[in-house]
């Protein structure tokens, strides 16, 4: 359990914290539990996401479980900087679909006395470390790393296995498709796609 710093408001410094993981492992709730607090510690809260992702609502953050706060999407994360004054937290939700200028604004709140919250898929559909959560979690004080329940054996899983074949980057996914897998699962359903795509070669 992430426990919050105490906020030492003289000292005029702000730091990151990064919540990570699969699809379906818990970071927009997690995001949602901090921000909570916040509120209830009466902080001022400003939330963000990128304008790509409009699943299931234009202005909410809207977790699985159908968890919901308000939110401002925005096109370039730049724009958060405009948005972000006067407040003591700012929330960023799918954050792996911002361009690497995030890394520095995050900095930029973080080095003007804001406490700054960061949720996405630390790895995309093929393994690969996604869009610029890497370096966020380099230079972020905190990192947290949740894990979803692997869909073929129920144990940690920590890939986002897309059950298509499609090889866009950007797809915005459900439980159709996309599952959590652990390590060993995640290397066999490969090996399943690459024998399929063998087959259907030589069935040409
Ligand atoms: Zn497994």
């Amino acid at each position: 359990m992430f426990l919050e710093n105490d906020r030492n408001l003289n000292q005029g410094r702000g730091w990151i914290e990064v919540i990570c993981g699969s699809m379906f492992s818990g970071k927009t709730e997690e995001l949602i539990r901090r921000l909570t607090r916040a509120r209830i510690a009466r902080q001022k809260v400003e939330i963000f996401k990128p304008a790509i992702d409009t699943r299931f609502d234009e202005q909410n953050v809207v977790s699985h479980n159908e968890n919901v706060i308000q939110s401002s999407p925005v096109q370039h994360s730049s724009q958060i900087l405009l948005y972000a004054h006067q407040v003591d937290v700012v929330g960023i939700d799918e954050a792996q679909f911002f361009d690497d200028q995030l890394v520095s604004v995050c900095n930029k709140l973080a080095t003007s006395g804001i406490r700054v919250i960061v949720a996405g898929l630390d790895m995309d559909f093929s393994g690969k470390p996604f869009g610029p959560i890497p370096a966020l979690m380099a230079t972020a004080e905190y990192v947290t790393k949740v894990h979803a329940i692997c869909m073929r054996c129920g144990n940690l899983a920590h890939y986002s296995h897309r059950k298509t074949d499609e090889k866009k980057l950007v797809m915005l996914g459900e439980t159709d498709t996309y599952e959590p897998l652990c390590r060993s699962c995640y290397l066999k359903a490969q090996n399943e796609t690459t024998k399929m795509q063998h087959t259907d070669k030589e069935a040409l």
